[in-house]
């Protein structure tokens, strides 16, 4: 459109000057300076409009959704206006090793059950990981919160842990930038009514470990072949350069080997993800092992 307009502009703004013309060479010197000037306006429409078509191409294929994968089940998803929520923030040092980062933001932090590894504010005498006046659910429900609608489904906790508090567990569903996310914390093996709520999941955080803590490998199949997701990405697995020894976390296994069992498995070299829509659209479901973030250290003791 820039191209059709500016030429047609350009001589539109000669005709003036060249009635103007006092003399036949003066007036032949101002139709040259004239036609250079078109020329050179042309040539700025051709940049005007490369430069809005480069903008235009950056801006399609700017992330809608950012995830990033913060250690053990928490998480972080931002959304394209910078909106965030943080998903299961641990207790420092409670069974696992390490520290929750300090000093994260959020709009909103979603929280499956009150496990200390899932739930930094539950824990005796730990200092919540978030700030006195933040937005926190822990409940089933919809809510709105910036650019994310989110789902809290009711669930049950995995066997044989949280019997002192129901083996109450919310699964959240996260809806943002057209993407669909869930957050599975330690639920059980699928039901058919949390396959029914979680139809069409496009990105699935799931506990997977080597020891099978949580869910057994067939259980994770299960989900996976029922659910289809596009992306699994597997969470609530040992971080070995995160412990101290062998022996801790006690009862957690790392990701190696059930990663072993599979041949579609893909170690992303960043705790952050993108979630474009080339990946989303590909056939089948992609397994990213992702790192923890840079923000969780090894404690120095
Ligand atoms: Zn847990």
């Amino acid at each position: 459109m820039w191209f059709l307009l500016c030429p047609i502009y350009a001589k539109k703004d000669s005709v003036p000057l060249r009635s103007n013309t006092p003399s036949l060479d003066r007036g032949a010197r101002l139709v040259i300076s004239l036609h250079s000037r078109w020329l050179k306006l042309r040539k700025f429409c051709f940049i005007l409009m490369g430069s809005v078509l480069i903008a235009a191409a950056g801006w399609a294929g700017e992330p809608a959704v950012t995830l990033e994968f913060i250690a053990h089940a928490a998480f972080r998803v931002v959304a394209e206006d910078r909106s965030s929520l943080i998903i299961d923030p641990y207790a420092d040092r409670v069974w696992l090793s390490y520290d929750f980062p300090a000093g994260l933001e959020a709009d909103a932090w979603l929280i499956s059950h009150p496990h200390y590894d899932h739930d930094g504010g539950d824990y005796r005498g730990k200092k919540p990981p978030w700030p006195v006046d933040a937005r926190v659910l822990r409940y089933p429900g919809e809510f709105e919160v910036g650019a994310f609608r989110v789902i809290g489904i009711q669930g049950l906790h995995a066997e044989p842990y949280g019997e002192e508090f129901g083996r109450f567990n919310t699964v959240w569903r996260i809806e943002v930038g057209g993407v669909s996310l869930a957050h599975w914390g330690d639920n059980e093996p699928l039901t058919a009514p949390m396959a029914k709520a979680l139809a069409g999941v496009e990105v699935l955080m799931l506990p997977v470990d080597g020891v099978e803590h949580l869910l057994s490998f067939a259980a994770v199949e299960e989900i996976i072949e029922r659910l289809e997701p596009k992306i699994l990405i597997p969470m609530h697995y040992r971080h070995p350069d995160l412990e101290p020894s062998a022996e801790t976390p006690k009862n957690l296994g790392e990701i190696d080997r059930w990663a072993a069992t599979r041949k579609d498995v893909v170690r992303v070299e960043d705790h952050r993800l993108e979630l474009e829509a080339d990946i989303l659209a590909r056939e089948g479901t992609a397994i990213y092992v992702m790192l923890h973030s840079p923000l969780v250290e090894a404690p120095s003791r």
